[in-house]
């Protein structure tokens, strides 16, 4: 028969599964001799078989009865007995801490009988009627569902009839008359009395913890914190110990390190004569734990020495709740204790000088996120109105600036700004470079806005619907407030909010360092971030590239150790003063106006590509020939439909717009995404990808004139057949073998159509080299809009769990990452030495970098800010030591 309950001396700190974090910690400090208080844990098998059939597993409660017996005959005492009883706590504890959601009820056991025998045994009456009340008001909120305001009503009432300020002052009459007032309010609620067998408060106690398990709030966390909803929680099930009984007692929550900053010595807070729940709920104000030594040096002398032993055992930060009852100390849990991201690395790297882990172990004790978290300059939040609005958090960081409604303006300022738009579009960037940050109102974490702005390292938050911008008036109105241009607003691209006002900022020591603008020396977290990368760049196998389009961005990634450029996305170079070029490109009726219009803009990329191979000089750079649809450089239809408009209104001849017009009409497309952009682009305007091929070669050759290494590679965007390939690089090749004094260069293709994925054995043919372009992969794996779908309907599919992340931030491994797989192994059967890296967005993301090191890819290219958080991802991911997870 299955087994569900074991007592404390039987489990170990390796059972989380079974016992849940609290259960296993439990376990463990009685095993180590800790004073822990007789108890047992059913365990989270129990629990997943209520949820799956609705009721308690056969023979549980005969179990737990044994159990009983045993902690009874350790207390010497018996539940619910009379004259002296036996009261217990029954607290949830799944494998991944959820504070505060979950369920916990103390003082099981109590009835109108043994509280006498409370009373009577403690010589305290007061503390006797205090916890049965307790007890009514946990018990008929968490297992009846008891509104907890009629509680705190008759309580609010009771203090005022005693003419008292606090619950403590209030004396035992009131309290004797607040059981009865409780017992009412559980009675009208319930239809029955509250029970009096103390077996049946104890399983009713059970089955609610079960119950919670699904309440709507745990729910939601585990979704937020990717913790799995089928993992059930265990319920543990402790002898009670008071630390309300007297100024010799109390209770406290304690750290072995500064949960904040890692400095080493215990951390705490203690509270005289009261029990956990008090701590909690703030009712009265914590000491320092450095005043136990004073208020109880024995106590506070053992506690230290268990907190040492803790840290031995745990080889890690442990948190820990503790009571003292009448000058004795009692362990009421441990676990390996949260921390703030700087702590975490801090700790890591202390644990490592005093010999308690290896470096390998301490890589797995920082991650990605956190490290990304160190890199973004903060809002002091204390100091922080109430948001306007939340959005998407599209690129974090805290931006501080005047709303400005157009790029011009922003461009144009002298001040900070924050760019305000619907959305953003290739015209924005000038505007975009300028701003402190940029909010719109549509679009998700792959829109335009912010993708270019995370790729800037510039804040962004998008999608945030409730904003109604009125470009024509220069308002944006949220929720009733008007704001206009050059009012200030503060952005937090971290976590999506919108604030009035300027909330102040600190830039982030890190990027500091990373710039070589801050010494590691004398700063412990540089210091620990420093060795931590070192070991990470020491044992990766993926190299970690970067995507940068500009001489100074390729050399900030360069500084923030990318080793080459993995994409360089060359439509930024249509931009500006150049669109008048793109625009006679477009227009042009006859081969001789299309080749001026091209040799016009040859000049200009070969210098842009000349600054870009000298920044990352020595490394490859992976330049893509231009992807976007053409017309994405001509005004937008409405504007000019308005112009055009306007000048027949007043009889004038549009003159240039009317051109312009007709283009744009004929090459407007339902679905731009999926029209003519990537190679299809250079297939149908005969010498694009011609002059960008020459661009490229010219700049090559510039540079090795000048006695530099450039190593420029060719990629061909949104190919899904290999004949398209192979038209593009017949081309390229005879324009490669016109210029002279130029390297080898590569040309191989992005992977980011289905098709392409699933023919990656005959592209191969075709193709040096692949890089996933995971951003378009993903739109046309899932049929998503990447454009639309975030701020449309993913709130609701993150709420219905049809997926955990968007797609578009964490690599679907079933789908898109089963084609990436697919694509890997033909590829490389078709061409042994085929290099094979990513580009999309994922490549800057901790859970995908692992997936593409599993993949097998030779490297990642993300963002230049994102480099070092892909560098310590690949380190994590090659190394095998055990990761300590402290959720
Ligand atoms: C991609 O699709 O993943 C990619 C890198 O290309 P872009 O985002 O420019 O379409
Ligand atoms: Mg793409």
């Amino acid at each position: 028969m299955a087994r569900y309950v074991y007592d404390f001396a039987e489990g170990n700190k390796d059972l989380k599964d079974l016992l849940g974090g609290k259960g296993a910690n439990l376990a463990e400090m009685t095993r180590m001799g800790l004073p822990v208080p007789p108890g047992f844990t059913i365990t989270t098998e129990a629990c997943r078989a209520y949820l799956r059939t609705g009721s308690v597993p056969a023979g549980l409660f005969a179990e737990v009865q044994e159990h009983l017996r045993l902690v009874e005959a350790r207390m010497e005492k018996t539940l619910g007995a009379p004259r002296d009883p036996l009261l217990l706590s029954v607290r949830s504890g799944g494998k991944f801490s959820m504070p505060g959601m979950m369920e916990t009820i103390l003082d099981i056991g109590l009835t109108d009988a043994s509280v006498q025998g409370l009373a009577e045994q403690s010589g305290d009456e007061r503390f006797a009627w205090d916890s049965y009340r307790r007890l009514i008001q946990m018990f008929g909120k968490t297992v009846f569902g008891v509104p907890g305001e009629d509680f705190e009503s008759e309580l609010a009432a009771a203090r005022a009839g005693a003419g008292v300020a606090s619950d403590a002052e209030l004396p035992v009459a009131q309290l004797r008359d607040l059981v009865q007032a409780y017992k009412k309010v559980f009675q009208h609620h319930t239809g029955r009395d509250f029970p009096q067998a103390p077996h049946e408060q104890l399983f009713l106690a059970i089955t609610s913890v079960f119950q919670s398990w699904n309440a709507e709030r745990a729910v939601l966390y585990r979704r937020q914190e990717r913790i799995p909803q089928d993992l059930g929680t265990a319920v543990n099930v402790m002898a009670m110990v008071f630390g309300n009984r007297g100024p010799d007692s109390g209770t406290g929550v304690a750290f072995t390190r500064d949960p904040a900053t890692g400095r080493r010595g215990a951390y705490g807070d203690y509270l005289q004569n009261a029990q956990g729940e008090d701590v909690v709920a703030g009712i009265r104000n914590t000491v320092g734990l450095q005043e136990l030594a004073e208020l109880d040096q024995q106590s506070y002398r053992q506690l230290l020495s268990v907190m040492e032993r803790l840290e031995q055992r745990y080889r890690d930060l442990c948190d820990i709740e503790f009571t003292i009852e009448r000058g004795k100390l009692w362990m009421l849990q441990t676990r390996v204790g949260k921390r703030t991201a700087a702590a975490a690395f801090v700790i890591a790297a202390q644990l490592v000088d005093e010999g308690t882990i290896t470096l390998d172990e301490a890589l797995q004790r920082v991650t990605g996120e956190q490290l990304a978290q160190l890199m973004f300059p903060s809002f002091d939040i204390s100091a922080a109105p109430p948001p306007l609005t939340t959005g998407v958090p599209a690129s974090p960081g805290a931006a501080v600036g005047e709303i400005v409604f157009d790029s011009a303006h922003a461009a144009a300022a002298d001040r900070p700004v924050v760019l305000v738009r619907p959305e953003t579009n290739p015209d924005d960037l000038p505007g975009m470079i300028a701003a402190q940050g940029i909010l719109t109102s549509r679009g998700g974490k792959t829109s335009h806005a912010a993708v270019v702005a995370r790729g800037m390292g510039k804040t962004c938050v998008c999608g945030a619907e409730e904003l109604r911008i009125d470009l024509a008036a220069e308002t944006v109105t949220v929720n009733g407030t008007v704001l206009h241009a050059g009012d200030v607003l503060s952005l937090d691209g971290t976590t999506g909010r919108v604030y009035p006002g300027a909330v102040p900022v600190h830039p982030s020591p890190v990027v500091r360092y990373f710039e070589g603008e801050l010494s590691p020396a004398n700063d412990p977290l540089l210091a620990a971030v420093q060795r931590l990368m070192t070991h990470a760049d020491h044992t990766r196998r993926l190299g970690v590239h970067a995507n940068a389009d500009t001489g100074p961005d390729a050399a900030r990634a360069r500084r923030f150790g990318a080793t080459g450029v993995g994409l360089c996305r060359t439509e930024h170079m249509f931009l500006g003063e150049r669109r008048e070029l793109v625009e006679r490109l477009i227009l042009a009726d006859d081969d001789t106006e299309r080749d001026a219009a091209l040799a016009a803009l040859l000049p200009l990329q070969r210098a842009d590509f000349v600054e870009l191979f000298e920044a990352m000089d020595g490394q490859p750079v992976t330049v893509r020939l231009i992807d976007p649809p053409l017309h994405e450089f001509l005004p937008a239809l409405e504007d000019l439909t308005a112009r055009v408009a306007r000048a027949e209104a007043l009889g004038q001849d549009p003159g240039h717009d009317g051109v312009l017009l007709t283009a744009v009409r004929r090459m407007h497309e339902s679905n731009p995404m999926l029209g003519l952009r990537g190679v299809r682009l250079g297939l149908v305007i005969p010498g694009l990808f011609a002059m960008q091929v020459r661009a490229i070669a010219e700049a090559a050759a510039q540079r090795v004139a000048a006695g530099g290494d450039p190593r420029p590679e060719i990629m061909v965007p949104l190919v899904g057949a290999v004949q398209e390939l192979e038209t593009v690089r017949t081309e390229a090749e005879a324009v490669l073998q016109a210029v002279e004094g130029i390297p080898r260069i590569r040309i191989g293709t992005m992977i980011e159509v289905p098709r392409a994925a699933l023919t990656a054995g005959e592209i191969a043919h075709a193709a040096e080299f692949f890089s996933f372009g995971t951003n378009d992969l993903t739109q046309m794996t899932w049929g998503f809009s990447r454009d639309d779908v975030e701020g449309a309907f993913f709130g609701r599919y993150l709420s219905l769990g049809i997926f955990a992340v968007s797609p578009f931030e964490t690599i679907d491994a079933g789908g898109v990452g089963e084609l990436v797989r697919i694509a890997v192994e033909r590829g490389r059967a078709a061409r042994p030495d085929l290099t094979v890296g990513v580009c999309g967005e994922h490549g800057g993301d901790p859970a995908s970098v692992r997936f593409f090191h599993r993949a097998g890819l030779d490297y990642v290219s993300c963002s230049p800010f994102r480099v070092p958080v892909a560098r310590l991802e690949a380190g994590r991911a090659a190394c095998t030591a055990d990761s300590s997870d402290s959720r």
